[in-house]
C-alpha cells in the first residue's frame, strides 16, 4: 500500500494558495482570515474524506475515521498556521500527509483494527499568540484555557475573540483522551539529513530547553561630555555577555546551541550611552544535565561582564523544557515502516519544539522528518523535494497501520 503522490503534490500546491506572498512563501498566521480560509478548506477535505470532524474548545481540528473495534484511536497531525513570511512545508505538509494517508487507506477499502484519524492545532507557531503550541498544550493540561484565551496578539486582540471571530470555538471540551498512538511528519528544519542524503529522519525526541532573561543596569549619560573612564555602559557588558554565550557550547561540547536572539537597549538613541539593556539567551541540548551546567556558566558570563563594566546585573532563567524521549514502540513503528520502503533512514533529535512534545505527555508519541533544503525553514525558501514526502508520507502511512492494528 502505498500514497498517491500527485493528489498529495495537488493538495500542496491547493492550501499552499491560501495565504501565499508574491515570492512564493507563506502568510498563514494563526487565527487570521487566511487561517480560516485554510482551515474551511481542510475541514472540507476531510468531510470528503468521510472523517467524523469535530472542533474543540481550543479550536482543534479532529477528523476521525472507524474501526472494525472501538479502541482508542491512531493520530496524526500537526499545524496549519504559519509564521508571518514562512514556507509552505513546516506544519501543513504533516497535515496533508496525514490527510493523504486517509485517503489512501480510502481508496484501498482498508479497514483498521483501532480508528485513525487526523488533528489540526491551533497557533503552534507562536508568532501571533504566545506561548507557542498553545492547542496541544491545552490538550495535554499543560496551559490553563482561560491562560490561553487571555493570550493577546500586539493589537491587544484575544486569542479567545479570534477563535470565535473566525468560526473555529468549538463545543468539545480541549482535554486528555485516550489517544493509542500520535505520529507527526515534519520538515526537519536542520541540515543533518540533507547533508547525509538521507530523505527520513526517525525521530527520538526533542532537545531540552532552558530560556533566560538577563538585564543590564548601567548609567545613563551624554555621549558627548561624559569621558570614557567614568562610563557604566550597559551596552558593552551586554556585548561581552553575546560573546560569552557564544563560547558557551565550544566549552560543553556536543551538540549544545546558545543564542541571544533579542536586546532590548535603553534608550536607544544614537547620543545616549544606553543605561539599560535587556538579552533573551536560548539554550538548547540533548542532556537536561548539559542545560544546568550552561546555566551556571551563564551566571558567571553575567557576573563577570558585569564586573568589568562597572554595572549591576540581573538573571532569570524562567522556562525551562525538559529533554522529550519519544516512546520506544512508536519510534520503532516509524523505524520499520522506513526498513519496509528500503530508503535510507536515521535516528534524529529534533531542535525545536513541536506538538508531538505535548502529545507525548498524554499517549505514545513519535515523529517523522523529511530533509529541509539547506536546512532552512520559518522563511520563503523552505522547500523539500517532492520524492522525500513521498518516502516521508509512506512511512507515515505504514506505520500509522502499524500502530492501528497493534493489541497494546
Ligand atoms: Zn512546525
Amino acid at each position: 500500500m502505498r500514497i498517491d503522490r500527485a493528489r498529495l503534490a495537488e493538495s500542496m500546491a491547493a492550501l499552499g494558495r491560501i495565504g501565499e506572498t508574491p515570492r512564493g512563501g507563506l502568510n498563514r498566521v494563526a487565527l487570521t482570515d487566511e487561517d480560516r480560509l485554510g482551515r474551511d478548506l481542510l475541514v472540507r477535505w476531510m468531510k470528503e474524506a468521510g472523517l467524523r470532524v469535530t472542533v474543540d474548545r481550543m479550536g482543534n481540528i479532529f477528523g476521525q475515521r472507524l474501526g472494525t473495534e472501538s479502541l482508542p484511536p491512531v493520530f496524526m497531525g500537526s499545524h496549519a498556521d504559519s509564521v508571518p513570511t514562512g514556507g509552505k512545508y513546516d506544519g501543513q505538509l504533516g497535515v496533508l500527509c496525514a490527510l493523504e494517508v486517509i485517503r489512501t487507506l480510502n481508496d484501498r477499502g482498508t479497514r483498521t483494527r483501532r480508528p485513525v484519524g487526523m488533528v489540526i492545532f491551533t497557533n503552534e507557531e507562536g508568532a501571533r499568540f504566545q506561548p507557542a503550541m498553545i492547542g496541544s498544550g491545552v490538550l495535554a493540561g499543560k496551559i490553563p484555557l482561560e491562560d490561553a484565551y487571555n493570550a493577546r496578539d500586539r493589537d491587544g486582540l484575544r486569542l479567545g475573540d479570534e477563535l470565535e471571530r473566525i468560526g473555529y470555538l468549538g463545543p468539545e471540551p480541549c482535554v486528555p483522551r485516550p489517544f493509542r498512538a500520535y505520529l507527526e511528519l515534519h520538515i526537519e528544519q536542520g541540515p543533518i539529513l540533507e547533508e547525509e542524503g538521507l530523505p527520513l529522519g526517525v525521530v527520538e525526541g526533542i532537545v531540552a530547553i532552558a530560556w533566560s532573561r538577563v538585564t543590564l543596569h548601567g548609567v545613563q549619560d551624554h555621549a558627548g561630555p561624559t569621558p570614557m573612564r567614568i562610563r557604566h555602559d550597559a551596552l558593552v557588558a551586554a556585548a561581552e555577555v553575546v560573546r560569552g554565550v557564544r563560547e558557551i557550547p565550544r566549552a560543553i561540547g556536543g551538540d549544545m546551541v546558545a543564542t541571544v536572539g533579542r536586546l532590548d537597549v535603553t534608550p536607544n538613541i544614537p547620543n545616549a550611552i544606553p543605561g539599560r539593556v535587556g538579552l533573551s539567551i536560548d539554550l538548547r541540548d540533548p542532556a537536561d544535565a548539559n542545560l544546568d551546567r550552561a546555566l551556571s556558566m551563564l551566571d558567571r558570563v553575567v557576573r563577570e561582564a558585569a564586573r568589568k563594566e562597572g554595572v549591576r546585573a540581573d538573571v532569570e532563567h524562567y522556562w525551562r523544557v525538559p529533554r522529550t524521549r519519544f516512546d520506544r514502540e512508536v519510534v520503532g513503528a516509524v523505524e520499520a515502516a522506513a526498513q519496509t520502503l528500503g530508503c535510507g533512514h536515521r535516528r534524529i533529535l529534533s531542535g525545536a519544539g513541536h506538538d508531538a512534545q505535548y502529545m507525548a505527555a498524554i499517549c505514545p508519541t513519535g515523529m517523522i522528518f523529511v530533509p529541509s533544503r539547506a536546512g532552512r525553514s520559518h522563511c520563503e525558501e523552505e522547500f523539500t523535494a517532492l520524492d522525500d514526502i513521498e518516502h516521508g508520507a509512506n512511512a507515515l502511512l505504514l506505520a500509522c497501520v502499524q500502530l492501528a492494528e497493534s493489541r497494546a
